[in-house]
């Protein structure tokens, strides 16, 4: 969305919605302490901070980049730090050694997360961008790392309906994920995708049963909030805030 952080929180009070997932990027622009006021003064809650992880690459910086991500997450209040895999590095070829970084990576920050009471969301992405972005595709992959990693109390998925729609064993899926699914992200996908990153569609727009994948996630225990996540650069974000927004809570009763 092209504004910048308080001009988007304003614009969710505005609308009455009442919590939001937090992009790091527009957390920086303002700063820790001006964002957290920001959000109070508007009574939007932060539901996480998004995204953490990053450690398929070998970054060497990655564990001391998690903590820091982990005590921001804190400082604003949010509930959970969305961790995602990242990509392969240039001309690397090891996925498999690339997946071992990511168990690695979540294993070595889960005892911080876990002494400072922040649960971490591993979210995986959709299988196109598995190059650039994440290593980890499915589901069931990201529940194969939490069984590896052992910490159920600190480490959780988070489901994107955009990521797995795809994916004929998400249902069951889910069922094996049970109370571990942190975030629930919704989105649509348009038949004739321009761009598997940035041209999501709004709900209601594309192919995705949205509500068919809440209702899985509701028999599993789920009953967090449905954060709306529309990566948009060629279509939404180009439009007025106020118009996005109001189109997500006018179409949020009938497709979520
Ligand atoms: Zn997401």
């Amino acid at each position: 969305m092209q504004a910048d952080f308080k001009d988007s929180i304003e614009c969710l009070s505005r609308h009455g919605v009442q919590a939001s997932s937090l992009w790091r990027a527009k957390v920086d622009e303002v700063g820790l302490s001006t964002a957290r006021k920001i959000l109070d003064d508007n009574g939007v809650a932060a539901v996480s901070l998004c995204a953490g992880g990053l450690f398929a690459d070998g970054s060497k910086t990655a564990v001391e980049d998690n903590k820091r991500w982990i005590d921001e997450a804190l400082a604003l209040g949010a509930d959970s730090l969305v961790v995602i895999s990242g990509g392969l590095s240039e001309g690397d070829r090891d996925l498999a050694a690339a997946r071992d970084r990511v168990i690695q990576g979540l294993s070595d920050i889960v005892p911080y997360a876990q002494a400072q009471g922040m649960r971490l969301a591993l979210e995986p992405l959709h299988p196109m961008v598995c190059g650039f972005r994440s290593v980890i595709s499915s589901l069931g992959d990201a529940l194969d790392i939490l069984d590896a990693v052992d910490a159920d109390d600190t480490l959780g998925v988070a489901v994107d309906s955009y990521a797995l729609w795809w994916d004929p064993g998400l249902e069951s899926q889910i069922q094996r994920a049970s109370s571990r699914v942190l975030n629930f992200h919704a989105s649509d996908w348009l038949r004739e995708t321009r761009d598997v990153r940035e041209d999501r569609g709004m709900i209601g727009d594309g192919c995705i049963d949205n509500r068919l994948i809440r209702s899985w996630l509701e028999r599993a225990g789920f009953d967090g909030f449905v954060e709306v996540e529309i990566f948009s650069a060629l279509d939404w974000w180009k439009r007025p805030i106020d118009d996005v927004v109001s189109t997500i809570v006018a179409r949020a009763g009938a497709t979520l």
